[in-house]
């Protein structure tokens, strides 16, 4: 997993080469299909189109950091010629072109709008650096499972052009955040161009000036993610930078980030000529959108401000993501205003007016200006992700709509895109098993069922497969964090000793935000140290995450994670892993056996890793929170347990929740995990995977990203969709309000 860092370009020219094409060496006139493969990120989801890559140049592949348009550029033409002589090669990469044509070929569903789909991230693939964690993945799962459904959709985020940071922690802990420029040229993106092969650009006016932003697409599949940039030598340098960084800088790069993001992309989707009659805002951050379109309505139909906003509101969906008051964008009034000081006069309304919009008091001059809010008050449908978070952001935003009897906030709860996280093993198994349904309609509860079928010997052969795998990546890792740490022959010789391939394997990985509390395993660390050193039945765990470079406390969970990995007694049973991405991610939860998730109820509207792990076969331990809490509520108490509650007394004060919840974690492992796990017969630990089965059968047709992308377009994008259901609103801590 080393990653060559290419030279940088020139930082005064921010827009680097300005071909439109990507830089591709001249490939075999046998061989041309790999830049059709490699231009279309469809291989984040199909492995056999990525195995085409890897054959070519197993280590350029990684060396590349997983992204083919950067190994063309790079590859030895030696190399290439090599393999544009062998017959079998050039045989399976015309095989794989001809899938993806016949993939893209299949009609587009007409009976569905289309879709505008707004996120701040996407997380598709790890040389994509545009996202940060969860609500970026399940964007780009949005994206691949619409692309799957052949549904009209496109996507519209900013193309940050050192994304989000790269982790380092130091030999005491300290989290480091490196950046990286993108480099465009050997991304899989290409220039946007309309209908007449021109590329598009869009303007957006800020205070004395205007912003040119440049369109780059990227194809996903059948659908595609339009990117915009400011990185154009027209602009001013200072605006060059204003996607410089995912969630940096100050509030005003924050705004002027979401003007870009809302209002740009509106304008990109006009000029590429994409007419859109649904508009999803995913999270408040591209919320001015809805702004965009209201203003549509008033300068193209002539309508009054209250006749455009019924109008446009019909065609507006929001999703929210977070019950975290830090997660919702707010702006001050006079700030706002110095940006979008023209939109009152052109939409007929007053500044206060206006302004009121993104107040819960309209009339309450000292309140900050609230993107939630916005987008809240001009879309008629919005969802939380989860049944929990529905319930947690009626009662938290119950007073946008004081004359509502119901707050007009249902849920669809995400899933996951199966085909992108599914260890390329367990596929074969699932292919064998199960036959195609589990990629193509996985929420198809009779496709899960035929699990039952699979041999227990077949499943726990290939978990423990991919343990072995993880724990090789594992030390791999660790290496090279002690290598770049200085660190001795000595110390990077006792590297290959750490974990154990056949010893319980416990897998902890996310964001480290307070809340997720990831030092909960950790609070009576010699009751931890007994579990993982007991030589008969051992248990290890690994951890990943970044903390926000803002953090403080995330980024001291870190450090505590980091002196129990350091502590000679312990470093061979729990790791930490740096720079979590989607490829760690991947590897995490196909090898891991028990995915850990500690989140402080309600704080997590859903989460997303514990279904990638479940969908492959690891059994979740989890707080009756997001996702899993709706599992549990659901679950039938007399079939077989598909995973563990970590439950009881519900406090108001959150340090005696911790100390129980800490409490009922450690009983869990001590009483039923470990003895699930060794409880062996003919090496098979039977219950264990009876458990499996019934998490993959009862589970998966359930937390995946087709049903969930199924129920979108059910619910809210279809035009006679019923306004989405509401149920009275629960109570919440106070320390979810703001
Ligand atoms: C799935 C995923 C997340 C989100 O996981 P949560 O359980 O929602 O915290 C974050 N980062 C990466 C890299 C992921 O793959």
């Amino acid at each position: 997993m080393v990653k060559r860092a290419l030279p940088r370009t020139d930082r005064t020219d921010p827009a680097g080469p300005a071909g439109l094409t990507n830089r591709v060496v001249a490939l075999p006139e046998a061989l041309t299909a790999l830049a059709r493969l490699a231009a279309n990120v469809r291989w984040s989801w199909h492995r056999p189109a990525v195995e085409v890559f890897r054959r070519l140049d197993g280590s350029l592949w990684e060396r590349s950091a997983h992204n083919p348009v950067r190994m063309l550029a790079l590859i030895d033409p030696v190399r290439l010629a090599v393999a544009a002589a062998d017959a079998g090669f050039v045989a399976e990469v015309n095989r794989q072109a001809d899938e993806l044509a016949a993939y893209l070929a299949r009609p587009i569903r007409s009976d569905v709008p289309a879709v505008g789909y707004f996120s701040a991230e996407f997380g598709i693939t790890e040389c994509l650096q545009i996202y940060s964690g969860g609500l970026g993945i399940l964007a780009g799962d949005h994206l691949k499972a619409a692309s799957d459904r052949s549904l009209p959709i496109t996507g519209v985020s900013l193309l940050y052009r050192e994304g989000y940071f790269r982790q380092r922690l130091t030999e005491d802990g300290r989290q480091q955040e490196l950046y990286e420029d993108a480099q465009l040229e050997v991304l899989p993106i290409h220039r946007a161009c309309d209908g007449h092969g021109r590329p598009v650009s869009i303007t957006v006016a800020f205070p004395g000036r205007i912003v040119t932003a440049r369109v780059w697409t990227v194809a996903v599949g059948q659908v595609s993610l339009q990117l915009l940039d400011t990185g154009d030598p027209e602009n001013e340098p200072d605006d060059r930078w204003i996607a410089q960084h995912l969630y940096g800088g100050d509030i005003e790069t924050r705004l002027r980030q979401e003007i870009i993001l809302g209002i740009g992309g509106y304008r990109a989707l006009e000029a590429l000529g994409v007419a859109c009659s649904r508009f999803h805002m995913n999270e408040g951050h591209s919320a001015f959108l809805a702004l965009e379109h209201v203003r549509r309505f008033v300068e193209r139909d002539g309508l009054d401000f209250a006749a455009a906003r019924d109008r446009a509101a019909r065609d507006l969906v929001f999703t929210t993501h977070t019950p975290v008051a830090a997660g919702h964008d707010y702006f001050p009034p006079e700030l706002l205003l110095s940006y979008l000081g023209e939109y009152p006069a052109i939409l007929g309304i007053t500044p206060d007016e206006f302004l009121g919009l993104g107040r819960r008091n309209p009339h309450d001059k000292l309140e900050p200006f609230c993107m939630t809010v916005l987008a809240l008050r001009l879309a008629s449908r919005a969802n939380g992700v989860s049944r929990l978070h529905g319930e947690v952001s009626r009662a938290m935003w119950q007073d946008v709509f004081p004359t509502s009897a119901t707050t007009p906030i249902g849920h669809v709860t995400n899933g996951v895109h199966y085909p992108t996280f599914v260890s390329d093993d367990l596929a074969a198994l699932f292919d064998r098993w199960l036959g195609a349904g589990w990629r193509t309609t996985p929420e198809d509860p009779e496709v899960w069922a035929r699990v039952a079928s699979i041999p227990d010997e077949e499943l726990w052969r290939i978990k423990g497969r991919r343990r072995e795998r993880l724990v090789a990546f594992a030390r791999d890792t660790i290496h090279h964090q002690h290598a770049r740490r200085d660190a001795t022959p000595a110390e990077l010789a006792q590297v290959t000793d750490v974990l154990d391939p056949r010893a319980l394997t416990i897998g902890f990985a996310r964001r480290f935000a307070t809340y997720k509390r990831g030092a909960l395993l950790l609070s009576d660390p010699a009751r931890l140290a007994r579990l993982l050193s007991n030589p008969a039945r051992p248990v290890q765990v690994l951890v990943a995450g970044k903390a926000h470079p803002r953090d403080e406390g995330g980024k001291d969970v870190i450090r505590q994670v980091a002196a129990f990995a350091a502590d000679p007694l312990l470093r061979r049973r729990l790791v930490f892993l740096e720079d979590y991405d989607t490829a760690v991610a991947r590897q995490l939860v196909q090898g891991c056996d028990v995915w850990l998730n500690t989140p402080r109820r309600p704080h997590e509207a859903c989460g997303t890793s514990g279904m990638k792990a479940m969908v492959n076969g690891s059994l979740n331990l989890s707080t009756l929170d997001g996702w899993w809490d709706e599992a549990w509520i659901d679950r039938d108490p007399t079939a077989t347990p598909f995973g563990w509650a970590i439950a009881g007394r519900r406090f108001r004060d959150e340090d005696r929740q911790d100390i129980q919840d800490a409490n009922a974690l450690y009983r869990l492992l001590e009483t039923s995990v470990v003895r699930a796990f060794y409880d062996r017969s003919d090496d098979v630990p039977r219950t264990w995977v009876a458990m499996m089965k019934s998490a993959l059968a009862t589970l998966a047709p359930v937390f995946t990203a087709h049903r969930m992308v199924d129920q979108y377009v059910a619910e809210y994008y279809q035009p006679a969709a019923p306004p989405p259901a509401a149920t009275a609103p629960v109570a919440i801590p106070r320390s979810s309000r703001r």
